[in-house]
């Protein structure tokens, strides 16, 4: 569903351009979660802002059905790492703000479903600094949901918060996820949060980013996954080649 041939990023001049992807290939299936994991600064953000349409200066092809990035075109769902919410909008609008900019029908059955789903129904009318970092991301979640997506595009969403609403945002995430399936592009550092959401983890070199490897996560969607040999061996695994890189 998602093509990328060749990908190469540079910021700067030309005289005194810096890479920052170099050669990236891969497809992206439809309804997997690919989480994408290296260390900080190889160029993850760089590559979601690529997905997404909002950088369009680099060199090679990214296309969505056999056809260019169009935020236009495609619905894309973006939830990023400071929940991306306007701190003058209620709860409430600041959910209906992505159908609201697309124009879609607001679906007031499915928006009170999310709502739920999420715990969030009785935060309507508040405003973001009254939430915490955890309901502040439950937000930006319906937000991406309401949209019906037909990409979700996540970068270290979870990161500024603490380990236990991590843990729980991360469970949360995989719940509404399995009902909807939406293909999912996840960016992360973290090896644990890759191997609990990703049913495909990508590892990324030292900048200029580079693709290490791509795996099939056997340890995705299992019971008790931080207890299993299969984790504990997928860890040491991806640690082993994050350090080479
Ligand atoms: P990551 O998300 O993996 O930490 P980024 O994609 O944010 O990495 O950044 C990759 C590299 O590009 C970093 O060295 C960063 O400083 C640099 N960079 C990011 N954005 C810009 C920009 N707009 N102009 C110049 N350099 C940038
Ligand atoms: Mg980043």
């Amino acid at each position: 569903m998602i093509t990328i041939k060749d990908l190469s990023v540079k910021y700067g001049d030309q005289d005194k351009s810096v890479p920052v992807l170099d050669h990236i290939n891969i497809e992206i299936g439809k309804g997997e979660i690919y989480t994408f994991i290296g260390p900080s600064g190889c160029g993850k953000s760089t590559f979601l802002y690529v997905l997404s349409g909002i950088l369009r200066d680099y060199e090679g092809l990214v296309l969505v059905d056999g056809r260019p990035v169009d935020p236009k075109r495609q619905r894309i769902g973006l939830i990023l790492q400071n929940y991306g919410l306007l701190p003058w909008k209620n709860v409430r609008q600041n959910i209906i703000l992505g159908v609201k900019i697309k124009g879609q029908p607001r679906e007031e059955e499915y928006f009170t479903y999310i709502l739920k789903q999420l715990g969030i129904e009785q935060l309507l009318d508040r405003y973001p600094k009254e939430l915490s970092g955890g309901q502040q991301q439950r937000v930006a979640i319906a937000r991406a949901f309401l949209l019906k997506p037909d990409i979700l595009l996540m970068d270290e969403p979870f990161s500024a918060l603490d380990a236990i609403n991590r843990e729980e945002m991360q469970a949360l995430f995989l719940k509404i996820w399995q009902e909807h399936n939406v293909t999912t592009v996840f960016i992360t550092h973290s090896v644990d949060e890759a191997l609990y959401l990703g049913s495909k983890i990508i590892v990324f070199s030292d900048a200029p980013g580079k693709i290490l490897g791509v795996y099939d996560n056997p340890c995705f969607q299992l019971d008790n996954l931080r207890c299993r040999d299969e984790y504990y061996n997928m860890s040491m695994q991806l640690r082993k080649i994050l350090d080479k890189g």
